[in-house]
């Protein structure tokens, strides 16, 4: 197997993490609360705070926080001193509506400043914020407004029209919608900027308890239907542990992370953890546009880029010359979150930026990254890394008595737990008490992703519980099986799912996508057949290869294997609420 030493650092700049071991054994999360300021007089914890105005009160008053980048090619600044001006007034704003502690604001936006203000403002005014992505339909949007129980609404004129206006009489919790742009408000609504101006620029954040709910998230809704995860003001603690370790985020680095709002990785990572580390957030409005990245890259003189496989797979497809056109020196690690990062991709990172790219994982209900690949770590590609210091992760089973027995043999596939107790682990499910407590056992978080150990303590992900494909008494994880498809040189991306077969339990399917320009023959299949067999023997190789266009996606960019499933079986797809290109 190939390892991709650890780079040494003469001359550069130091990682924060230099000796992953030492960190494990004194890292202590009492430490890392107490390394942030904490409200003044003993007040608690609070995001915003530790975000925003504690620099704002200090020498970065001046820096800028954010950098926006609009779609007209335009770039705003927003210093420390002025987001936290415009979140004060965002928090005065809500007070005047008479929105209190623990009322739910939610954001239908795109990768705007208003993002920003909206969120820091209703922490700072111990509300819970929401982002949803503003591509969802009115129906996955009426949804988590219902079960959020949204009491104020930040959004666009046009989503406003478009998708909420006909779903006001069925959010009878919804008082108040603020819209960002436009001339005219539309009837029902109020004009943000307008309030905003009226209030007042100074805000004085009250005690605030870190158990107190801060976020809602939604997962993702690969499996099923998106649950509503909280999380507390305790978060951002392992938001800047997680982000110093795993991200090497330092303060003044200029900062770019891909995700959407929508997603949970998009404010934690997007805006919690680098405001607080004292970063420069690039936000950039527009889509994915290969030769745009490359040159936000270097325009920007990015040192920290945090991604997603499925970008990185985009970016692959145009093959790595472009890169050649662009100075991407500045860059100091890349990481990716969300799917497993085939080896193929890693390895394409080193070749085209000089650097791998950093797979890490976690989740939506963990909050922060749990498991990663460090600066200061050799890397195996494929596997996700090791668990990030002051966490303990296990391979498990559970036991019919809700004993968990730990999985300690590096060959044996087991569930990933991790032993609770770390701040952002979520706090519930929004209205599913019993399905919260389930997902605990034995003082372990239990993940529901299969995965193995190895002996040097690398974590290596077989597949999510409901994806692993059992045949003829081997369970097959999808992402082995799609890796290997990714190696060969006509593949972009690859799906794949195990399909009912009465001898051997399942058999293994395959979906690709091409890349540009290609098309499926008999050739292209039987040597695609070949490249598998070859590769995995004929007990894990697909049976069968078909060529689509697209993969059905969420609109995280994760695939939906249970949706290629039902559509090959002619079942019922179940929730498509997140599903990318759909408007239901
Ligand atoms: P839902 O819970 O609604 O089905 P979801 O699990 O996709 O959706 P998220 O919380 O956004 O929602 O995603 C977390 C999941 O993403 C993990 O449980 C894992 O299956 C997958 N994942 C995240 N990072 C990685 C990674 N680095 N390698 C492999 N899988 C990953
Ligand atoms: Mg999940």
């Amino acid at each position: 197997m190939q390892v991709i030493r650890k780079p040494h650092h003469d001359g550069a700049i130091p990682p924060n993490l230099i000796d992953y071991e030492a960190a494990c054994r004194s890292f202590t999360w009492q430490q890392a609360r107490e390394a942030l300021a904490g409200l003044p007089d003993h007040g608690g914890l609070n995001i915003a705070h530790e975000a925003v105005d504690r620099h704002a009160l200090g020498e970065k008053r001046d820096q800028v926080a954010l950098r926006w980048l609009d779609k007209a090619g335009g770039v705003e600044d927003y210093t420390y001193a002025r987001l936290s001006t415009l979140s004060n007034r965002f928090a005065n704003l809500l007070q005047t509506l008479g929105v209190g502690a623990g009322q739910g604001v939610f954001s239908v936006l795109g990768r705007v400043p208003e993002l920003f203000i909206t969120a820091l403002g209703s922490w700072k005014n111990h509300s819970r914020f929401c982002a949803l992505f503003a591509a969802f339909g009115p129906e996955p949007l009426r949804a988590r407004l219902a079960i959020g129980r949204a009491c104020v609404l930040v959004t666009t004129a046009d989503i406003y029209r478009r998708k909420i206006a006909q779903l006001r009489d069925q959010l009878p919790d919804l008082q108040w919608v603020l819209i960002i742009d436009g001339d005219e408000t539309p009837a029902g609504t109020l004009d943000f900027k307008t309030l905003l101006e009226a209030a007042g620029p100074e805000f004085r954040i009250t005690s605030t308890d870190a158990e107190e709910i801060a976020l809602i998230h939604f997962t993702s809704g690969t499996t099923g239907k998106p649950k509503g995860a909280l999380h507390a003001h305790a978060a951002v603690v392992a938001h800047i542990h997680s982000a110093r370790m795993a991200l090497d985020l330092q303060p003044g680095d200029s900062y770019w992370c891909t995700a959407d709002p929508g997603w949970v990785t998009g404010i934690s990572y997007g805006v919690i953890a680098p405001l607080t580390i004292g970063a420069r957030v690039i936000l950039d409005a527009s889509e994915f546009e290969v030769d745009r990245w490359y040159r936000l890259l270097q325009e920007q003189a990015v040192n920290i880029w945090y991604t997603a496989p499925t970008a990185v797979r985009m970016m692959m497809k145009f093959g790595s010359d472009l890169a050649r056109n662009y100075d991407l020196s500045s860059l100091r690690l890349i990481a990716s979150v969300g799917e497993p990062l085939n080896p193929e991709a890693v390895l394409w990172c080193r070749k085209v930026f000089g650097l791998p790219c950093h797979d890490n994982w976690w989740q939506t209900e963990t909050g922060a990254i749990m498991i990663a690949n460090y600066r200061a770590m050799d890397i195996k590609p494929g596997s996700m890394g090791r668990p990030l210091p002051g966490i303990e992760a296990a391979i498990v089973e559970r036991g019919e008595t809700g004993r968990i027995r730990i999985l300690s043999d590096p060959r044996t596939t087991g569930e990933l737990a991790l032993r609770r107790g770390w701040p952002s682990m979520f706090r519930g499910y929004l209205g599913d008490e019993a399905r919260y407590a389930k997902c605990f056992a034995d003082g372990w978080y239990l993940s529901g992703d299969l995965a193995r150990r190895d002996e040097a303590g690398y974590y290596w992900f077989v597949g999510r519980a409901d994806d692993v494909i059992k045949s003829a008494g081997h369970l097959i994880g999808p992402f082995e099986v799609e890796s290997v498809l990714m190696e060969h040189p006509t593949v972009a991306e690859a799906g794949v799912i195990g399909l009912p077969d009465s001898i051997i339990g399942e058999t293994v399917k395959a979906y690709v996508v091409l890349k540009p320009g290609l098309c499926m023959d008999d050739v292209l299949h039987r040597d695609l057949l070949a490249h598998a067999r070859r590769r995995l023997g004929p007990t894990v190789a697909p049976r069968e290869i078909e060529a689509r266009e697209e993969l059905p996606k969420t609109r995280s960019g994760k695939i939906m294997r249970r949706v290629l499933k039902a559509r090959e079986l002619g079942l019922p797809e179940g929730d498509l609420s997140a599903l990318l290109n759909s408007q239901s």
